[in-house]
């Protein structure tokens, strides 16, 4: 049988498959992403972090520039302390001009300010002291107290702008004064940023540099926006003589979250995703299809009023449907789907459930295979159970079969009893014409001879004697009586030709009479004692002739019944029971049976064979049907008596053992108790 189709599992199926897809989808995508981010973030740190090295090299090399040249400036002033204005201007100009970015370079010998170089615009630092200038001071007191170059700021000038300015102590020469004084070489913000190259990396990066007056990652911020430090920079220690700012670098506008390409990742999942649940979807509709074809299949299999059987080219059952199942169920075995037809037809053999196989079981195989395998077959199969199937197969375009199982019992049954019925119709027919044209064979042999009586001997004897003229009166009158005694014999065995002919065809009426149900009966209560002896008088000559003894035992009960048909059927019962007994006796008793009475007819005759007996009360059954039987009869006469039992409300029965006697026993209502009912 097929699967079971169910509309809601399906849809229920489908929403599950769909949830699973977009949850996968959803995960990969999820799982991608993050992925796809970690990497281009590690990889975007470390180009960055190889920009950072870049800018940290140039900030480096700018800063340490400027304060080799202050270095410079100061070793000379160490050398020469004493050196004109002039001539330091000159070396200042030769040092500015050169590779060095600084502004301006002072001189302060003991911490006031007396050189300048380039004069103009910086007169009004001339005469500076440090020590009454507390937002210098703490710088030049450091390079002093260090003993060497300190980069300070970036500070606001006096003269306005931003710059650096490099310290750097100057030794004494006098004994007992360790500093001459303090160089101090001025590097603007601006050209700073030029030289590093920080404004054009601004431009690209998120930049911010702290540690004003090296005071390194501790320092306050003093480029870009301090804020970038809190956003996991690529950080860059940057050191120079006595100090130290802290760079950080992150990407413009801060990290990113996603790889740049994450909107085209998540398009490709969505579309993937979508690809994915129409290819699943469609599948499972394609699946619910099938199934859905199936489950109308299976129905309209089941639908059929009979045994349906499909085998595939391999001959293996592939559907079924429960008629099917059945037939077999009841025959003992259980059809499974999958199992070859061969296997079948082996189990039904081991089980015995084919009677005509047992015992050639391997020909009955062959021959059943050998039918199987043919383009058409139709087969009756009889069953173990009793049961007759008919079997109708067909081969299918692919090489496989289908089989239709009919259970042919009851027409099986059918059939016997009307061919039955028609060889008993035959036989009756036989058997009529040959009881019909005995007794009128009798009537026609006597006929011709009575209606042309010259040519009876008796009656020519008559004349002869008439036509003499001595004719002695004596003489005629035995002539006359022989002639009357031959008439009357023919005309007693002509009545009883007759008489049978009329019970023959008194029978064939009340027969069909019975049979359309055109016989009434009007049942009086009747004493059975007084009906009985009737009978076994009627019936004492004959028994007498026979030598059989016939008796009715009295018994004092009363039966319900119609007298006349309740006397043809003991005519019947103790007629056939004189005619199939040639010797011992015949008695009829009545039993008391509470609600009915029964009357028993039994005798010492031939019996019945125990093969005939359950059709014995069948119309036109004749035991004996050969024209040589020993008694006459039409075999109409139980199944009248039957009949009219029947119409009585009793039921009639045989019991009977061949060559010893046979026992037909019948029951009549009671008639309603008189005592009772009054
Ligand atoms: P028939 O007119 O042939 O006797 P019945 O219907 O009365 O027809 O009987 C049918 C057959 O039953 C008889 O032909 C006979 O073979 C058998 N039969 C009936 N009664 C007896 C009996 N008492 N003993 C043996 N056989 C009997």
């Amino acid at each position: 049988m097929f699967r079971q189709y169910n509309q809601s599992s399906w849809r229920n199926f489908r929403i599950f498959l769909a949830s699973v897809v977009v949850a996968l989808t959803f995960f990969l995508a999820l799982s991608y992403e993050r992925i796809s981010t970690r990497d281009y973030l590690t990889n975007l740190r470390s180009d960055l972090s190889r920009e950072v090295g870049i800018i940290r090299a140039r900030i480096e090399g700018t800063i340490n520039a400027n304060a080799n040249t202050s270095r410079a400036f100061a070793a000379i002033l160490a050398a020469h302390p004493e050196m004109e204005n002039d001539h330091l201007s000159q070396i200042a100009s030769f040092l500015l001009n050169g590779s060095s970015r600084l502004r301006e370079i002072a001189a302060a010998p003991d911490l006031v300010i007396r050189f300048v170089y380039p004069l103009r615009g910086n007169e009004a630092a001339l005469g500076l002291d440090f020590r009454k200038t507390p937002s210098q001071y703490g710088a030049v007191k450091k390079a002093l107290s260090v003993g060497g170059t300190v980069i300070a700021g970036p500070v606001t000038l006096v003269q306005g702008g931003k710059a650096f300015i490099i310290r750097v102590p100057v030794p004494s020469q006098q004994p007992g004064k360790k500093w001459w004084g303090i160089i101090s070489g001025v590097l603007d913000f601006d050209t700073f940023l030029k030289a590093s190259g920080l404004d054009v990396a601004s431009r690209k990066f998120d930049i911010a540099l702290r540690g004003a007056d090296g005071t390194g990652a501790q320092g306050t911020p003093f480029l870009g926006r301090g804020a970038i430090f809190a956003n996991d920079p690529i950080l860059a220690d940057i050191a120079f003589p006595n100090g130290a700012w802290q760079l950080a670098v992150a990407p413009a506008g801060g990290w990113p979250t996603h790889a740049p390409d994450y909107l085209w990742a998540r398009g490709y999942f969505a579309a993937g995703g979508l690809l994915m649940l129409a290819i699943i979807l469609g599948a499972t509709w394609l699946v619910q299809k099938r199934q859905q074809a199936e489950a109308v299949l299976a129905s309209a299999i089941e639908a059929i009023d009979a045994g349906f059987a499909l085998f595939d080219a391999d001959d293996r059952l592939i559907a079924f449907n429960s008629n099917y199942y059945d037939v077999y169920k009841a025959a003992g075995y259980e059809v499974i789907l999958g199992t070859p037809f061969i296997t079948l037809l082996r189990n039904g053999l081991e089980r015995k459930i084919f009677p005509d196989a047992i015992g050639r079981e391997q020909e009955w195989l062959s021959e059943r295979m050998r039918a199987h395998r043919q383009e058409r077959s139709s087969i009756e199969q009889h069953l173990a159970s009793g049961r007759w199937i008919s079997i109708r197969e067909r081969r299918t375009p692919d090489g496989g079969s289908v089989g239709i199982r009919v259970d042919i019992t009851a027409l099986k049954q059918a059939r016997e009893a009307a061919e039955a019925a028609n060889r008993a119709k035959s036989e009756f027919l036989n058997t009529m014409t040959h009881e019909l044209r005995t007794p009128l064979t009798v009537i026609l042999g006597f006929t011709p001879i009575l209606s042309n009586l010259g040519t009876m001997p008796s009656v020519r004897a008559l004349q002869d004697l008439l036509d003499r003229p001595d004719a002695d009166i004596d003489a005629v009158r035995k002539a006359v009586a022989r002639v009357v005694a031959e008439i009357s014999g023919f005309a007693t065995t002509m009545d009883r030709s007759g008489k049978h002919l009329l019970s023959l065809v008194n029978d064939i009426l009340d027969l069909s009479k019975a049979e359309a149900g055109r016989i009434e009966i009007a049942p009086t209560a009747l004493d059975l004692d007084g009906l009985l002896a009737t009978v076994v008088e009627q019936f004492t000559p004959e028994a007498e002739r026979k030598g059989i003894h016939l008796g009715h035992q009295p018994s004092g009960l009363s039966v319900l019944a119609d007298e006349v048909r309740l006397r043809q059927i003991l005519v019947n019962l103790v007629g056939n029971a004189l005619k199939f007994t040639d010797s011992g006796e015949i008695g009829i008793t009545a039993h008391d049976m509470g609600e009915q009475v029964e009357i028993r007819v039994r005798d010492t005759g031939c019996g019945i064979p125990e093969d005939a007996i359950d059709n014995i009360f069948a119309t036109f059954t004749q035991i004996d049907t050969s024209d040589t039987r020993r008694a006459q009869g039409t075999g109409l006469g139980l199944a009248i008596t039957k009949k009219l039992v029947t119409l009585h409300g009793g039921t009639i029965r045989v019991e009977s053992t061949p060559g010893k006697g046979s026992t037909f026993a019948f029951t009549m209502p009671k008639p309603p108790d008189r005592n009772v009912a009054a």
